[in-house]
Protein backbone atom coordinates (compact mmCIF):
# COMPACT_ATOMS: atom_id res chain seq x y z
CA UNK A 1 0.00 0.00 0.00
CA UNK A 2 1.38 3.08 -0.67
CA UNK A 3 1.00 6.13 1.29
CA UNK A 4 0.42 9.51 0.00
CA UNK A 5 2.14 12.12 1.68
CA UNK A 6 1.22 16.05 1.87
CA UNK A 7 2.88 18.61 0.39
CA UNK A 8 5.05 20.48 2.79
CA UNK A 9 4.44 24.08 3.49
CA UNK A 10 7.17 24.95 6.28
CA UNK A 11 8.78 28.10 4.57
CA UNK A 12 5.58 30.06 4.30
CA UNK A 13 5.15 28.65 7.82
CA UNK A 14 8.60 29.83 9.10
CA UNK A 15 7.63 33.23 7.76
CA UNK A 16 4.78 33.64 9.73
CA UNK A 17 6.56 32.23 12.86
CA UNK A 18 9.26 34.86 12.31
CA UNK A 19 7.12 37.72 12.81
CA UNK A 20 4.48 36.51 15.53
CA UNK A 21 4.64 37.50 18.82
CA UNK A 22 1.90 37.97 21.34
CA UNK A 23 0.11 40.62 23.06
CA UNK A 24 -1.13 40.88 26.87
CA UNK A 25 -4.62 41.38 26.95
CA UNK A 26 -4.05 42.70 30.14
CA UNK A 27 -0.95 44.79 30.11
CA UNK A 28 -0.84 45.37 26.42
CA UNK A 29 3.28 43.82 26.58
CA UNK A 30 4.85 42.77 23.65
CA UNK A 31 6.17 38.27 24.40
CA UNK A 32 7.16 35.93 21.84
CA UNK A 33 4.92 34.02 20.43
CA UNK A 34 6.24 30.51 21.87
CA UNK A 35 5.17 31.67 25.41
CA UNK A 36 1.77 30.99 27.06
CA UNK A 37 2.36 33.55 30.18
CA UNK A 38 2.88 37.17 29.81
CA UNK A 39 6.50 38.31 31.02
CA UNK A 40 5.72 41.04 32.70
CA UNK A 41 1.87 40.68 34.55
CA UNK A 42 1.65 36.36 34.25
CA UNK A 43 -1.40 36.73 32.55
CA UNK A 44 -2.42 33.72 29.61
CA UNK A 45 -4.80 36.19 28.05
CA UNK A 46 -2.55 36.86 25.05
CA UNK A 47 -3.64 38.17 21.91
CA UNK A 48 -1.42 36.89 18.71
CA UNK A 49 -0.26 39.61 16.34
CA UNK A 50 2.30 40.03 13.69
CA UNK A 51 5.05 42.41 13.76
CA UNK A 52 5.55 45.55 10.74
CA UNK A 53 8.99 43.95 10.72
CA UNK A 54 11.16 46.86 11.95
CA UNK A 55 13.40 47.22 14.48
CA UNK A 56 16.85 47.41 15.66
CA UNK A 57 20.07 45.45 16.45
CA UNK A 58 19.84 44.11 20.21
CA UNK A 59 23.07 42.10 20.42
CA UNK A 60 25.07 40.28 18.18
CA UNK A 61 26.09 36.52 18.54
CA UNK A 62 28.88 36.01 15.43
CA UNK A 63 30.05 37.55 11.97
CA UNK A 64 30.65 35.72 8.75
CA UNK A 65 32.82 37.56 5.95
CA UNK A 66 32.42 36.55 2.91
CA UNK A 67 35.12 35.12 1.01
CA UNK A 68 34.94 37.34 -2.16
CA UNK A 69 36.49 40.76 -2.21
CA UNK A 70 33.52 42.72 -1.80
CA UNK A 71 32.49 44.01 1.69
CA UNK A 72 29.83 41.75 2.65
CA UNK A 73 29.07 40.44 6.02
CA UNK A 74 26.75 38.22 7.54
CA UNK A 75 25.81 39.02 11.11
CA UNK A 76 23.93 36.89 13.30
CA UNK A 77 22.04 38.65 15.81
CA UNK A 78 18.91 39.35 17.99
CA UNK A 79 16.64 42.19 16.73
CA UNK A 80 14.39 44.12 18.85
CA UNK A 81 11.64 44.64 17.22
CA UNK A 82 9.39 47.84 17.52
CA UNK A 83 6.45 45.81 19.07
CA UNK A 84 9.10 44.70 21.65
CA UNK A 85 10.32 41.57 21.68
CA UNK A 86 13.06 39.65 20.36
CA UNK A 87 13.42 37.19 17.99
CA UNK A 88 16.79 35.51 16.21
CA UNK A 89 18.09 37.18 13.01
CA UNK A 90 20.51 37.24 10.14
CA UNK A 91 21.68 40.70 9.09
CA UNK A 92 23.01 40.72 5.64
CA UNK A 93 24.97 44.56 4.98
CA UNK A 94 27.53 45.83 3.21
CA UNK A 95 30.48 46.72 5.76
CA UNK A 96 33.28 45.48 6.82
CA UNK A 97 33.12 45.25 10.51
CA UNK A 98 29.84 44.56 12.72
CA UNK A 99 26.43 46.88 12.70
CA UNK A 100 26.77 47.83 15.95
CA UNK A 101 23.91 47.51 18.55
CA UNK A 102 21.05 50.08 17.75
CA UNK A 103 21.63 49.84 13.95
CA UNK A 104 17.91 50.02 12.24
CA UNK A 105 17.37 47.47 10.42
CA UNK A 106 14.00 45.91 8.48
CA UNK A 107 12.89 42.29 7.62
CA UNK A 108 14.25 41.45 4.02
CA UNK A 109 12.87 37.92 4.09
CA UNK A 110 13.37 34.42 5.56
CA UNK A 111 16.42 31.85 4.52
CA UNK A 112 14.81 28.42 3.88
CA UNK A 113 15.88 25.98 6.53
CA UNK A 114 16.83 28.54 9.24
CA UNK A 115 14.88 29.68 12.10
CA UNK A 116 16.50 32.93 12.17
CA UNK A 117 14.64 35.54 10.09
CA UNK A 118 16.93 37.26 7.74
CA UNK A 119 17.26 41.40 7.86
CA UNK A 120 18.95 44.20 6.20
CA UNK A 121 20.27 47.96 7.26
CA UNK A 122 16.65 49.89 7.14
ZN1 LIG B 1 0.59 41.24 30.93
Amino acid sequence: MLQTLQPEEKTAEAGQDALRFRRCAWCRSATEHTRTLCRVCGSSDLDEERSQGSGAIGWTTGVVHTQELVHRIRQTCFVALDEGFTVPATVEAQAIEALPTGTRVRLAGLVPGEKAALFVPA
